[in-house]
């Protein structure tokens, strides 16, 4: 288990600065020039994680994801051939050459970071320059060379699927460009939660901060508990069924539908000590002739989103058929919307203990 610190959908402000006109670069006119390999700074990186190759690196070889959104768009040629395709936030390129394979007539990818400039000469080496145009800037200011488009590919889910994400993007993306009856891809998300036992992982995480070479830094224990973990969780240690949390119809949500709060019972499977919660969610590729899912469920393969663990103060004994009854609510943060303020109450009636557990985490 390794904690992870990269920041995934970081979009920086730092980044989008002087690039506020739309920047078309058809013809390349606008577009701010490369910087030479050797005069990239941490710097450049540090506010604008999204330019260095590594990141990308990382999603690409995430095969969950990528082959999923690989085998959406090449399996379904039919729903792609002679269409107009938009990808919001192209990174490398690599959703707009499938769409392109697909046998799309036109496709638009929108990059703010550095990559761009890779993604330009991706898209040269492999022939397809012709078919696919890339716009540099952020996708709220850029101008596109088509009014509409059929279809829009993103890859925009973040850890908890909303954190730093990129729907909102979508969503921009969806009112202003989208044809009447186009589609989506992926255009279903949904999000779980269920109970763990992790008693060897929370001493490591949280109980390690009361005595760290005979020093009590158990004032760090408290933050610790406030963020959620972001890591890869073992199935055995799931002792509950789950419930969802969020249902998102991408054709019709608001970003305001994005501050949610939910009710949810699930019930244990096993007898057990109960930790913490995780969340997990799918996106799903709904008009894909065979129904397509990627799936953070700790049950199934790894991807890069792993999982998000909920810590509560105190483990309690769950025994088989007892239900927890539990609320979470999940809001921007006013000051930095990237951040989510989320909050988790639970309580059962156990055959063992009775449980009431209240606290507010945020992820950041
Ligand atoms: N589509 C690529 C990259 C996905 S990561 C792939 O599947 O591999 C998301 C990308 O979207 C990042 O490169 C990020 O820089 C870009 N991005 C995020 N928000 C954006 C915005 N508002 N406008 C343009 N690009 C954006």
């Amino acid at each position: 288990m390794t904690s992870t610190v990269e920041k995934k959908k970081v979009v920086s402000e730092v980044s989008v600065q002087g690039k506020k006109e739309a920047v078309v670069d058809e013809k390349d006119v606008k577009s701010p020039t490369e910087p030479k390999a050797e005069e990239i700074t941490s710097k450049d990186y540090y506010f604008d994680s999204y330019s260095h190759f590594g990141i990308h690196e990382e999603m690409l070889k995430d095969d969950v994801r990528t082959r999923t959104y690989m085998n959406s768009i090449l399996q379904n040629r039919h729903l792609f051939k002679d269409k107009v395709v938009l990808d919001v936030g192209c990174g490398t390129g690599i959703l707009c050459m499938f769409a392109a394979k697909a046998g799309a007539k036109k496709v638009i990818g929108v990059e703010c970071a550095g990559i761009y400039h890779q993604a330009k000469k991706i898209v040269k080496a492999n022939g397809f320059e012709d078919k696919i145009t890339l716009v540099h800037g952020k996708l709220e200011e850029v101008e596109l060379p088509v009014d509409k488009v059929d279809i829009i590919v993103s890859e925009w889910m973040g850890y908890f699927l909303l954190y730093e994400s990129m729907m909102d993007s979508v969503l921009f993306a969806r009112d202003k460009w989208l044809a009447p009856g186009g589609m989506l891809f992926p255009d279903k998300a949904s999000m779980y939660i269920c109970a763990i036992e992790d008693a060897d992982y929370r001493a490591e995480k949280i109980d390690f901060w009361k005595n760290v070479y005979g020093f009590d830094m158990s004032c760090i224990q408290e933050l610790a508990l406030m963020e959620p973990l972001v890591d890869v969780c073992n199935p055995n240690q799931i002792i509950s069924d789950s419930d969802s949390i969020l249902e998102v119809d991408l054709y019709t949500v608001k970003k305001e539908d994005l501050d949610f709060s939910s009710d949810f019972s699930i019930k244990i499977t096993r007898n057990d000590f109960c930790h913490a919660f995780v969340a997990y969610f799918t996106a799903t590729f709904s008009k894909s002739h065979k129904p397509l899912v990627i799936s953070t469920d700790p049950r199934c393969k790894y991807t890069h989103w792993k999982q998000t663990v909920f810590y509560m103060d105190k483990d309690f004994p769950a025994a088989v058929g007892d239900v927890i009854k539990g609320h979470i609510s999940c809001s921007r943060n006013g000051k930095n919307p990237r951040d989510l303020n989320i909050e988790l109450r639970s309580e059962c009636d156990g055959k063992e203990a009775k449980h009431s557990h209240s606290r507010k985490y945020r992820l950041r």
